[in-house]
């Protein structure tokens, strides 16, 4: 090769290179796992106040299908939606068959991706069985912990929780900050939670356990991420 042919080919090397570091990543975060896990940690870094790492989710009151399985299947769906429109995904877990890592695990992933959107999926559960609806969880404000992703996981939640009532179509429980949350204070990127919807509502729970639902939620948590990340949601 030429002098000149390796400056191009270095050239375009240094171009890939590039175009791969600019395209942002999503982490994405099916809440649960397959066994609850009661050990505890603090609820942010230095904190004196700990909380168990996972209390285990709900479940279907008509499907029987477990909150974790649903978050999973759902992030599954998500996934491919996210890359085709360009982005990288990194995924906290691909299977439901472990003690649940717990929250500041799943902060470090993100963490370490540094990821343009940490998107944790859940859904709800409730004793009274006509509690409905959708909302999106959000970090509260706090020095040290919070204060620099605060702004960006308000934008986040609004245009996420937008998306996801278009998509599903249930009603509509707004938004909620949270101070308690471990995933949430841990985090240094950008963080949501959504609960699609309530597993104990069983009309909910009956459309959450269709394809057809699924779906639907994850191309609403699509267009939200990309409303967020600026890009066009109709690649969804
Ligand atoms: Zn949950």
């Amino acid at each position: 090769m030429t002098r000149a042919a390796l400056a191009v080919v270095a050239l375009l090397a240094g171009m890939a290179g590039a175009a791969g570091a600019a395209r942002p990543v999503v982490v994405i975060d099916p809440g649960h796992d397959l066994r609850a896990n009661l050990r505890t940690e603090p609820i942010g870094p230095g904190s004196r106040v700990r909380k168990i790492l996972d209390g285990g989710g709900t479940h279907g009151v008509v499907s029987g299908t477990t909150e974790a399985e649903l978050n999973l299947a759902v992030a599954l769906r998500l996934r491919p939606l996210l890359e085709r429109a360009g982005l990288r995904v990194v995924m906290t877990r691909t299977t439901t068959s472990h003690v649940s890592m717990g929250n500041i695990a799943r902060a470090r992933i993100a963490n370490r991706a540094h990821a343009a959107l940490f998107l944790r999926i859940h859904a709800d559960g409730s004793d009274d069985p006509r509690a409905a609806g959708t909302h999106t969880l959000y970090p509260a404000r706090h020095a040290g912990w919070t204060d620099d992703v605060y702004r960006p996981s308000r934008r986040a939640a609004t245009l996420v929780q937008h998306a996801l009532l278009q998509a599903l179509g249930f009603p509509d429980r707004g938004l909620q900050e949270r101070s308690d949350f471990t995933g949430f204070n841990w985090s240094n990127v950008p963080v949501i939670l959504v609960e699609l919807g309530f597993m104990t509502n069983p009309a909910e729970d009956r459309a959450l356990a269709t394809g057809t639902y699924r779906q639907r939620a994850a191309v609403g948590l699509c267009r939200g991420t990309l409303a967020f990340l600026g890009r066009d949601p109709s690649a969804c």
